[in-house]
């Protein structure tokens, strides 16, 4: 296959999720011969164990302690070694792959990515969190160690693959694309009322609960600016959104002399992970094909920020830098998860998200720490978590 070597020792991170089973399919489509030294995940020792049976890693890991007994149980027999707990996930992280799937869901994420980085291996980042909670630490320690972050992130990969590295001063704007999400044409009222069932079913993208939510909320556009921002070392004021309900154009690039260069493809996260696998070369696997004319046409609009003010939220603390980025993502995780529990309405995700960072920086915890470290970066989550469990106690009080 081609000149370039691929990687072949691989660790998968969320191994049971929406991205771990995308990137298991593609190694499946693909035939390319990998070695899997790990799985790992939370909570779900049934998928974990099935796919240890099948993949036959080295070890799996399991996050959640009180299941270590049902995986060793799952697992008897096959030579594959059990494992419990979130420091095992991030020694799983560490074991020396070539590459590492990056794909817990979370700031969770954060540590098992550093560790993995710490190693020099080549990260497929889908975690989008973990940048945004320590994205600059994050990318010198990959770099210090010689590896390397390969965006997954369906937007952050098209615009990694249409930079032209040479080119990279001539940047006159990144244009993220959205799909606007399931409640692109609602009203606010409809959307004051809407349910943990409506929100997570997004019109083209099947994905875990916590990214379709914020899909719904357009916070995850909110993080994908944080992230592009990191990732392509590019301002705020450079970072523009741009609502595209098929999700066919991924991400663009417009230089200085008015040229503007874009990536697209069916919406399969498949795509962007085989990229990240490959790269500099290219996979050759049965992709679905893009077949523009069965579209007939493609749209655009600007995201309303009125009914989606987390774009505004996260551009803010994009702007204000220091601990904002990361207050705010933890903020709307603890919010996420009080919605999809039915503790607070759709709405209340945005407020609380507001709420807890005035809290938090009028206690002056933005400005002083800098999320430059990322054990700066974790204080700050955990802090953060604590004023948003306070600031949901109290929506849910109201309700
Ligand atoms: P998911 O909820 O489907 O899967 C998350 C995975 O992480 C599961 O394997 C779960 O067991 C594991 N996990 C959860 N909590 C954990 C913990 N505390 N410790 C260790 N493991 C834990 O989520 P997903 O949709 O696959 O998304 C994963 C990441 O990829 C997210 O950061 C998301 O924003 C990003 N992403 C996803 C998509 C997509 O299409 N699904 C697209 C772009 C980016
Ligand atoms: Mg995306």
């Amino acid at each position: 296959m081609g000149s370039l070597t691929l990687p072949r020792k691989v660790v998968v991170l969320g191994s049971t999720g929406s991205i771990g089973l995308s990137t298991l399919s593609l190694f499946e489509e693909s035939g390319v011969p990998v070695e899997i030294l790990a799985l790992t995940a939370g909570r779900n020792v049934e998928r974990l164990i099935a796919q240890a049976r099948q993949w036959r890693p080295a070890v799996a890991v399991i996050e959640d302690e009180t299941k270590l007994a049902a995986l060793k149980d799952g697992l008897a027999g096959t030579g594959v070694r059990a494992a419990a707990g979130a420091a095992a996930v991030a020694e799983a992280a560490a074991m020396g792959a070539d590459w590492v799937m990056s794909a817990i869901v979370g700031a969770a994420g954060l540590a098992p990515t550093v560790a993995a980085a710490e190693t020099g291996a080549v990260i497929a980042l889908a975690n989008k969190e973990s940048l945004v909670c320590a994205g600059p630490a994050l990318l010198a320690i990959a770099k210090a160690a010689g590896g390397s972050v390969i965006p997954v992130d369906s937007e952050h990969s098209a615009i990694f693959q249409v930079l032209q590295p040479d080119c990279a001063h001539r940047v006159a704007r990144l244009i993220l694309t959205a799909s606007g999400g399931p409640f692109r044409t609602w009203d606010k009222a409809a959307m004051a009322a809407a349910t943990p069932e409506q929100a997570i079913a997004h019109p083209n993208w099947s994905m875990g609960a916590k990214i379709s939510v914020d899909s719904a909320t357009m916070m995850n556009k909110g993080l994908e600016m944080i992230e592009a921002s990191y990732l392509f070392d590019t301002p705020e004021a450079k970072i523009d959104v741009v609502v595209h309900p098929q999700s066919v154009i991924h991400s663009l690039v417009e230089y200085t002399d008015g040229s503007t260069l874009a990536q697209l493809g069916p919406p399969d996260m498949r795509s962007p992970i085989s990229c990240a696998f490959a790269w500099p070369d290219r996979l050759e696997w049965p992709a679905a094909r893009l077949d523009l004319a069965a579209y007939g046409q493609l749209t655009f609009e600007s995201p309303d920020l009125d009914r989606f003010p987390l774009l505004d939220i996260a551009r803010e603390a994009l702007r204000l830098e220091g601990g904002a980025p990361t207050a705010m993502n933890a903020a709307n995780e603890v919010a996420v998860a009080a919605f999809l529990d039915r503790r607070i309405g759709f709405l209340d995700i945005a407020a609380a998200v507001a709420g807890t960072l005035e809290r938090m920086n009028s206690l002056g915890n933005l400005a002083v720490a800098q999320s430059d470290a990322v054990e700066n970066a974790m204080m700050i989550d955990a802090s953060a978590r604590r004023i948003a469990a306070e600031v949901v106690a109290q929506k849910h009080r109201r309700l």
